[in-house]
């Protein structure tokens, strides 16, 4: 795919793009250089709050103060957030009023499992500490460099600012927030990340004929069903990792993050080697073959291609429908390489175009076996396989792996074009993620005021009462497993302080 659909214009929409290099400028809409300067660098956080973490707060579940208790000293804002009065969310309520955005921050956001999903230990390290977060803010300023010592900060800071939405970089060498302290440049620089993925509808424009721009269905959906059932398959089995978080990303498309050790360490040769072993269309939006894949197959491609059969047949025959007119047709005759068969297939097609795309593909064989087959049958078994992979293997926005530097919307942000939370997606029931059925922070919030349950001894978070609560109980999952194999939870466990997740 040539084009960049994630570059960042003046002209994009602000949910358009779920991510961003550094070689960018630090904020995305052209400011004054003065205003600039002044956005670059957020308030930082009074010094008093940078203080001791208790680590009984971080990690009681069983808190009273919110999703995430204060290490800090109390602040008046902070009270508010334990017993908030009851939000009235109207069906005119929108997801981007102030309101909404601060309640969200202060009453559903994760921080806590967020912290320990990038610190990988419960005391607060530089994992956490030099991490860059960027912040989209209400006026679309974009404000990078941010860093935050707990996730107590970081909440504070969000609900203070109540960006849009915020992206997470890598871990620099030094914080972030003093990068233009050190004496050379090149002591500022990103040192360990998550190795990441993003699979977007828009690289699938060219086949997908359900929908256009920024919709999607359950139909389309299933072009990033296939992608992730594929790529996650091939992350475990072929590079051997086991922390793979897939999150949607609000509105069209999937976000992987990669979060073992060796994902997070890798450089950007390595992330472009992973990249490249994963990518196999070639070519932009032209009329041109874009799978060649050289024969023998390669073990990630028969694979990826038994996996992709079956859907080929329900999602692209069936419901995509892709050659049903002349014009489309025209593509899938350019794909056959036997010009004898191709003549046939265009003469019989011309009697009646608008033959499903099934009968034609079904065709195909039908024509060769009757004769109209210059070539050897095994070619035209591989350009049908060439075929079925042009239409349903992974399209990766590929510049997003590349790079250590590159910037990715955070999990449970609210995609401002949708209002959806951007949840984790469960692979081992992939198919069964319904983007359209993904709750928006409005409803979230509604549903709060209607829960009816009663608080037992146990305080009940916010989250729990709503349909947010198994996306969440997910995400915890996932990070435990993470934590498991971090140095930090055994010595907690050694020291006999068990974590309660
Ligand atoms: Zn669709």
């Amino acid at each position: 795919m040539t084009k960049m659909p994630h570059s960042i214009t003046p002209e994009s929409t602000p949910g358009d793009d779920s991510s961003r290099t550094v070689s960018q400028v630090d904020t995305v809409k052209s400011e004054p250089e003065t205003q600039d300067v002044a956005m670059d660098d957020a308030p930082t956080p009074p010094a008093t709050e940078k203080a001791k973490i208790n680590l009984e707060e971080l990690f009681d579940d069983e808190d009273s103060d919110g999703e995430f208790a204060s290490s800090a000293p109390v602040v008046k804002e902070e009270d508010e957030s334990s017993q908030p009065a009851p939000l009235k969310i109207s069906p005119k309520s929108s997801f981007s009023d102030p309101e909404i955005m601060r309640a969200f921050y202060q009453r559903l956001f994760p921080f806590r499992p967020l912290f320990q999903w990038l610190n990988h230990s419960p005391a607060p390290t530089p994992a956490f500490a030099h991490r860059e977060f960027a912040f989209t803010l209400p006026n679309d300023a974009y404000l990078r460099y941010q860093s935050f010592p707990t996730a107590d900060l970081l909440r504070k800071q969000c609900i203070q600012m109540l960006p849009s939405r915020f992206e997470i970089g890598p871990q620099y060498s030094t914080n972030p927030r003093d990068r233009k302290t050190v004496r050379k440049a090149s002591a500022f620089r990103p040192i360990m990340k998550e190795l990441v993925f993003d699979i977007d509808m828009t690289d699938y424009d060219d086949i997908r004929t359900c929908c256009t721009g920024a919709s999607i269905c359950h139909k389309c959906w299933s072009f990033i069903t296939m992608a992730i059932k594929v790529i996650d398959v091939a992350l475990r089995e072929d590079f051997g990792f086991k922390h793979i978080l897939w999150v949607y990303s609000g509105r069209r498309g999937a976000h992987a993050w990669v979060c073992d050790k060796r994902a997070r360490e890798l450089d950007d040769q390595k992330r472009r080697s992973i990249a490249g072993y994963l990518e196999l269309l070639k070519g932009g939006d032209n009329a041109g073959k874009k799978v060649n894949a050289r024969r023998p197959l390669h073990p990630h491609i028969e694979r990826s291609l038994a996996i992709l059969k079956e859907h080929f047949q329900s999602c692209i025959l069936a419901e995509q429908d892709p050659w049903a007119t002349d014009a489309k047709a025209a593509h899938l005759l350019n794909l056959i390489p036997d010009t004898q068969l191709r003549a046939a297939l265009q003469k019989k097609w011309d009697s009646s175009p608008h033959r499903p795309s099934a009968a034609k593909w079904s065709d195909i064989d039908a024509l060769a076996k009757s004769g109209a087959l210059s070539k050897s049958p095994k070619d035209l078994v591989e350009a049908k396989q060439d075929i079925v992979l042009e239409y349903t293997y992974p399209r990766l926005d590929a510049e997003v792996s590349k790079k250590l530097n590159h910037l990715l919307k955070s999990p449970f942000v609210i995609h401002p074009g949708t209002g959806r939370v951007c949840v984790p997606i469960d692979t081992r029931r992939v198919e069964e993620f319904d983007p359209l059925g993904v709750p928006t922070v409005t409803q979230l919030l509604g549903e709060i005021d209607a829960w009816k349950g009663e608080e037992g001894e146990r305080k009940v978070q916010d989250w729990e009462k709503t349909s947010l609560k198994p996306y969440v109980d997910y995400f915890r999952r996932f990070v435990a497993g993470l934590m498991e194999e971090g140095k930090g939870v055994k010595r907690e466990r050694e020291e006999g302080d068990a974590m309660e997740f």
